[in-house]
């Protein structure tokens, strides 16, 4: 059994007390305990701010990208041992711990870039700025720089090692540094990335710090010029939104939080045709890819009435060929839960999906067998497929997320009528939509966008190219208005927004560009 330690202060420190302890979720075994009582967590965001600040501000965005990419570079060495402790803590088939460790190292690898794409700047700046009065001299422009704080991280079970990565490398590149939490029932993995980038990556100290289990006294020391960027459970977004230093010291907060993405098939789409075929495939993946606990997965599929009935018989056959055992296994497709609290959460809701109208077409809330698992063992459930034929009254099927691979079926009558039902999510991460008609597709991102962070257009020309709706590319946004959290990450150099002060500057434009090192041009000459 394993002892987890946080990373304060330039050293591993243990807690002590009671600690949490985590399973293995295909076999139930307990494999390492955590715990960060008696730990000082607020000495450790004094260290960020007045250790890793400076030293990270002391840096142009080439030297910051430069560091990211060794720590990409680092964490790539190790990520077949990485596969292995996704697997055992997570409970991951390859392909989804890849899917995890991958997307972790991709995103620093893309920060890196654009440091590098930055250069030997300190600070950003927006545009070349205009002129605010008569006087061509007198000049505006917008400049970025670094917030003085630290950034505190907290994330969810299902992506310990790219959840970590991808709010590190945008922080890291704006400049601030990091206090990173992992959500605790999956910490190994975070713990073994952490491990990676102290032991080789050369950061500088106070630059990353990792807490591993209970927040504690975390969050009570937030200050002015500290952001908070929070990936989990809606309720728990609330929570930490509504803290007393979040709202007393007006503290930058982004939420990522719930999401019932919907895919929808365009009234155009044939049943065989490529586009249609590409919403079959892109739902299975959703809904089983790590057994469904993405923040992305499908979880709504709007079809027209008239190929409800075909859509789910294609549906079942291709989920009926998903083999569900232990994820070490080559021949496994799906493996277990993250924990017996998501099973059961899990259960749950699709309880809550049956009582407000859907019914199960595919696959059963009950015990499973899985595959190369001893008897009873394990966090194990099917992709259950459930069906509401009265999509507007099945509310909890619009309301009520169930984190596991479960996806519910429904028709809608018209383009408007889709568009209607996807908004009853009230705000989402990503919808897909499947059409090759331009009017269609027209009405559908009119009224789509406004609820959702991204939208991916599946089209018959692209149907062999196309990402899945899941993939969370570092260049697009990530994020989703409403229960969604209403926050955004991400986006390239978007990104980099949360983390810097806006600042106008307004004053003589000549004075202003060599003291800032900038180039801003007087208007062009009528
Ligand atoms: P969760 O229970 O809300 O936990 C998320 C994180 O918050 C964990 O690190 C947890 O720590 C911490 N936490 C819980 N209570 C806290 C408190 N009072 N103060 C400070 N930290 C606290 O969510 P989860 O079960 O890990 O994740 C599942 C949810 O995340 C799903 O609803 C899913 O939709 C959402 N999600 C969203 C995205 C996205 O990008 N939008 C991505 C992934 C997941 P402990 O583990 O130590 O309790």
């Amino acid at each position: 059994m394993i002892t987890l330690r946080s990373y304060l202060q330039g050293r591993w420190q243990a807690g002590t007390g009671s600690p949490a302890t985590l399973v293995d979720p295909t076999t139930e075994e307990p494999i390492a305990t955590t715990s960060t009582a008696g730990l000082d967590l607020a000495a450790a965001l004094e260290h960020a701010r007045t250790v890793g600040g400076p030293a990270l501000r002391a840096m142009t965005f080439a030297e910051r990208g430069a560091m990211i990419k060794r720590m990409s570079k680092v964490l790539y060495e190790v990520r077949d041992a990485l596969i292995d402790v996704s697997i055992q803590n997570g409970g991951t088939t390859r392909s989804d711990a890849k899917f995890d460790i991958d997307g972790a190292t991709g995103t620093l690898a893309y920060y890196a870039s654009l440091g590098q794409k930055l250069g030997e700047a300190r600070l950003l700046v927006e545009g070349t700025g205009e002129q605010l009065t008569r006087s061509p001299r007198f000049w505006g422009v917008h400049v970025k720089t670094p917030r003085r704080g630290v950034a505190v991280h907290v994330n969810a079970f299902n992506f310990p090692a790219w959840g970590l990565a991808e709010k590190a490398a945008v922080a890291l590149l704006a400049g601030v540094p990091v206090v990173s939490k992992p959500a605790t029932s999956t910490a190994l993995l975070a713990f073994r990335v952490m491990e990676r980038l102290v032991e080789a990556a050369d950061l500088p100290d106070g630059a990353l710090q990792l807490v591993c289990g209970e927040p504690g006294n975390l969050l009570d020391t937030l200050g002015p010029q500290d952001v908070l960027a929070f990936t989990g459970a809606g309720s728990t977004g609330a929570h930490l939104r509504a803290l007393q230093a979040v709202v007393a010291r007006s503290v930058r907060i982004n939420i990522e939080a719930d999401s019932l993405n919907s895919a929808v098939l365009g009234p155009d789409a044939e049943p065989g045709s490529d586009t249609y075929m590409m919403l079959l495939r892109d739902t299975v993946r959703e809904m089983t890819q790590k057994t469904g606990q993405k923040c992305t997965a499908t979880r709504r599929v709007f079809v027209p009435r008239a190929h409800l009935e075909r859509v789910q018989e294609d549906l079942r056959e291709q989920l009926a060929s998903i083999k569900v055992g232990d994820p070490a296994l080559e021949e496994v497709r799906m493996g277990p839960l993250a924990s017996a609290q998501q099973l059961a959460a899990v259960r749950a809701g699709i309880d809550l999906l049956e009582q407000s109208g859907a019914r199960i077409v595919h696959g059963s809330r009950g015990k499973v067998e899985p595959f190369g698992v001893p008897a009873g063992k394990g966090y194990f459930v099917s992709p259950v497929l459930l069906r509401a034929d009265d999509p507007h009254a099945a509310r909890a099927v619009h309301e009520h997320e169930v984190f596991g691979p479960v996806a519910t079926l429904m028709p809608y009558e018209d383009v408007a009528d889709a568009a209607r039902l996807v908004a009853l999510g009230e705000g989402g991460l990503v919808t897909s939509v499947y059409t090759d008609d331009r009017a269609a597709l027209e009405a559908l991102v009119l009224g789509l966008a406004p609820w959702s962070g991204r939208i991916l257009c599946g089209s018959s020309k692209i149907a062999d190219q196309a990402i899945a709706p899941g993939l969370v590319l570092p260049s697009c946004v990530h994020g989703g208005p409403g229960r969604a959290g209403g926050g955004e990450e991400l986006g390239g150099e978007r990104g980099l927004d949360f983390y810097m002060q806006r600042t106008a500057m307004q004053g003589d434009r000549a004075l202003l560009a060599r003291a800032l090192g900038l180039t801003l041009e007087p208007p062009a000459e009528a």
